[in-house]
C-alpha cells in the first residue's frame, strides 16, 4: 500500500498520461488541511483513514481519496474516470478545438458554509459555491438568477490575476521533447506589460519545512503546472523550455544564496545577451546576501509569501554579473618557505595560522571542491572562510546540533573561538606571506601585507548582511544605504586620493571588488565600517603558496595545495530589485 500511495504523491504530473484536469497529488497532512479527511471517491466502501489505506489529497482543489483508487483507476479497463472528481484545468489539449467561450470561465468548489460573503446578495452561512481562480463565492440560488450574463460568468482570476499561468497559454504538443509549450494568444496584446506570469522555483530543503509549505500555498493559489520543485539541473531545463515563448515572464527563485547561484546560473546560459525573464527571490536560506542586496528580505517571515507575489510585478529588472573560478595546480615554490621560516623565528607564540598548517585534516576532505564554478555575491581567503568552512565541516559531521537559525549562530561562536590566538595575534601574521595577488596583470601584494581575509566582492553584501567596501553602490535603493566609512579610522595608511580613485561599487559593471579586512575590520565591518580597499578590476590571478580555505557565495571549501585561482567575467543575468519594500 505504501508503495500504491508514494508512486501517486509527486505533485503535478508532467507525464504523457497528464490531462488537464488532473490532480497535484500529496502526502494528505492534517495540519495543511482544515478540510474533512474522508475520502471524496463515490465508490469507497470504508472512507476513513487506516495505515493500510492512506488518505492522500490534491494540493490545488483540496481533494481527498484513498491513493489505493488510483492505481485501481490505472489498472481498470472501462473509462470509468468519473468516480473521482476532475481539478481545475491546468492547460489545454491541443487537439481540443480552440473554443474561446471555455477560457476564462469561475471554476466552482462547492461548499457547506460561505466563509466569505456572496458577491450578489452580501450574506454569508449557508452552502454555496467558490471560484478555485478568483475566490468569489456566490449562493447557488444566486448564482442561477445572475449566471446568463456574460459579464459575470467570466473570471477575471482575482487578486493575482496578473502573475497566473492561464490554463489555455499552456499546451501540449508533439515537436518537444518536454510535451508542453506557453505561448500567450493572439488576442493578447504584445505590449500588455499588465501581465506577468511568474514561475517559482523551490528548494524544499531549504528552511525547513518552508519549502514544502510554500510549493503547498502557491499551487493553491495558482496554476500548479508554473511551480516547479527543484530536484536536479532537468527540473530547471525543462521548466525555462516550456515557458521561454511566453511573453514578459518572470521567475521567482524560492531558497538560499547556493540555490539562487544554481538558477541564476542556467538562466545565464540559456539566454544570452540578458534575454533570461528577470528573477527575483524569496529568501529561504540562511545567509540570503543576494536577497538582501536586491531589497528581497535577509530572511522569510510568515506572510512574507503574498506580499512577494503582489511586489515581483512591480518589481525593477537590472543586471547582475557572473564571475568564474578557474583553478590550476602551482608548483611549489622554495624560497616561499624560507621567507616563511624567516617570519616564524620573530613570533614563536603563533607559527603560522592553524588553517595553513591544517592540510591533512580528515574533517575537510568533503570539502576539498567548490560545488560550482561560479559566483554572483563574493569569494574570500583566509581567516573568515577558515571559520566558515570550520563550521560547514562540523555540520556535515554532526546535523544534529545545528537545527534552528540560533542554535547555527551558537556553533559558529564555538567555532570562530578555535581561532582565538590568530585573532589576538593578528600583527604575528598576515596574508602577504601565503598570497601573491594579481589585479588586472598588477601584483597588489603588497595591499594585503596587514590583512587577515583577502575579499573579491561583485555585489555590495558579503557574509550577511555587511557591506565591507562601503560607500554608496549605484544599485542601492536610497533607504538602504548606512554607511561609516567617513569616521573609518582604521585606513589611516589609505589616502583620500587613492579612495577617490574607485568608481561607486556596480554589480553590473563587468569589474569586482578586491579589498582586504585585518582582524580589527573583521568585526568592525558588521557594525558598518568597511575594509581596505585594494582595487577594481575585470580579471584576479590569486596564487596561493600553501593550502587554504575559501568562501565562495555561502559554501567553503579548502584548497590543500598550492593552487592559483584565475577569476573572469563569466556572463550576466537580469535581475529583480523590490523597490517598493
Ligand atoms: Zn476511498
Ligand atoms: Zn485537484
Ligand atoms: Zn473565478
Ligand atoms: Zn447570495
Amino acid at each position: 500500500m505504501q508503495e500504491a500511495s508514494e508512486s501517486f504523491t509527486n505533485g503535478v504530473d508532467w507525464s504523457n498520461s497528464a490531462e488537464p484536469t488532473s490532480h497535484c497529488w500529496l502526502p494528505y497532512s492534517s495540519e495543511t488541511s482544515s478540510t474533512s479527511r474522508l475520502c471524496a471517491c463515490i465508490l469507497c466502501k470504508n472512507r476513513k483513514s487506516t495505515s493500510d489505506f492512506p488518505l492522500i489529497q490534491c494540493a490545488t482543489c483540496l481533494l481527498i481519496v484513498h491513493a489505493t483508487h488510483l492505481s485501481e483507476l490505472e489498472e481498470s479497463t472501462t473509462t470509468d474516470h468519473h468516480r473521482i472528481p476532475p481539478c481545475r484545468p491546468s492547460f489545454v489539449d491541443n487537439n481540443i478545438a480552440d473554443n474561446v467561450d471555455m477560457h476564462d470561465q469561475h471554476y466552482w468548489s462547492h461548499v457547506s458554509t460561505l466563509s466569505t460573503p456572496c458577491t450578489y446578495c452580501k450574506r454569508k452561512s449557508s452552502d454555496g459555491l467558490v471560484c478555485m481562480w478568483c475566490s468569489r463565492s456566490y449562493h447557488r440560488q444566486c448564482w442561477e438568477n445572475i449566471k446568463d450574463n456574460e459579464e459575470n460568468s467570466k473570471c477575471d482570476y482575482g487578486k493575482f490575476s496578473n502573475i497566473i499561468v492561464r490554463p489555455q497559454w499552456l499546451r501540449r504538443v508533439d515537436d518537444s521533447p518536454f510535451g508542453f509549450r506557453a505561448q500567450m494568444p493572439a488576442y493578447v496584446e504584445i505590449n500588455d506589460t499588465s501581465l506577468t506570469p511568474v514561475i517559482f522555483f523551490i528548494n524544499k530543503l531549504s528552511g525547513g519545512q518552508k519549502g514544502q509549505e510554500i510549493y503547498r500555498m502557491l499551487v493553491r493559489i495558482l496554476n500548479p503546472r508554473q511551480v516547479f520543485f527543484l530536484e536536479n539541473d532537468s527540473t530547471i531545463t525543462r521548466a525555462l523550455n516550456i515557458y521561454a515563448s511566453l511573453t514578459n515572464t518572470h521567475i521567482c527563485i524560492c531558497g538560499g544564496d547556493g540555490t539562487v547561484g544554481w538558477v541564476l546560473s542556467h538562466l545565464v546560459d540559456t539566454f544570452p545577451a540578458l534575454k533570461n525573464p528577470p528573477a527575483s527571490i524569496l529568501p529561504l536560506g540562511t545567509g540570503n546576501d543576494l536577497s538582501r542586496v536586491l531589497c528581497w528580505g535577509y530572511q522569510y517571515a510568515s506572510g512574507q509569501l503574498l506580499k512577494t507575489l503582489s511586489q515581483i510585478p512591480h518589481a525593477h529588472p537590472t543586471i547582475l554579473d557572473r564571475w568564474r573560478i578557474h583553478i590550476e595546480t602551482l608548483e611549489t615554490n622554495s624560497s616561499n618557505d624560507e621567507s616563511l621560516n624567516r617570519h616564524r623565528s620573530f613570533f614563536s607564540f603563533i607559527d603560522q595560522p592553524k588553517f595553513i598548517q591544517n592540510a591533512d585534516q580528515p574533517m575537510y576532505e568533503n570539502h576539498h571542491t567548490p560545488i560550482n564554478m561560479f559566483f554572483f555575491n563574493y569569494i574570500s581567503f583566509g581567516l573568515d572562510a577558515a571559520v566558515v568552512l570550520d563550521f560547514h565541516a562540523r555540520r556535515t559531521r554532526d546535523s544534529s546540533k545545528f537545527t534552528s537559525p540560533l542554535k547555527n549562530k551558537l556553533m559558529f561562536i564555538k567555532e570562530s573561538r578555535k581561532y582565538f590566538n590568530e585573532f589576538a595575534f593578528g600583527i604575528a601574521w598576515n596574508l602577504g606571506s601565503y598570497i601573491r595577488l594579481i589585479c588586472d596583470d598588477q601584483d597588489m601584494t603588497e595591499s594585503i601585507r596587514h590583512c587577515h581575509s583577502l575579499v573579491l566582492l561583485n555585489t555590495r553584501g558579503f557574509g550577511a548582511g555587511t557591506h565591507p567596501w562601503g560607500g554608496t553602490s549605484v544599485n542601492t535603493v536610497p533607504s538602504q544605504t548606512i554607511d561609516h566609512s567617513d569616521d573609518d579610522s582604521s585606513n589611516h595608511d589609505v589616502t583620500q586620493s587613492t579612495i577617490n580613485h574607485f568608481e561607486a561599487q556596480n554589480f553590473g559593471d563587468e569589474k569586482v571588488e578586491v579589498l582586504g579586512l585585518n582582524t580589527m575590520q573583521m568585526a568592525l565591518i558588521h557594525i558598518g565600517f568597511r575594509g581596505t580597499r585594494i582595487a577594481q578590476c575585470r580579471q584576479v590571478r590569486i596564487e596561493l603558496s600553501h593550502p587554504m580555505p575559501a568562501h565562495m557565495d555561502g559554501e567553503a571549501f579548502y584548497l590543500a595545495r598550492s593552487t592559483a585561482i584565475n577569476i573572469t567575467h563569466a556572463g550576466q543575468v537580469m535581475v529583480l530589485r523590490n523597490d517598493n519594500r
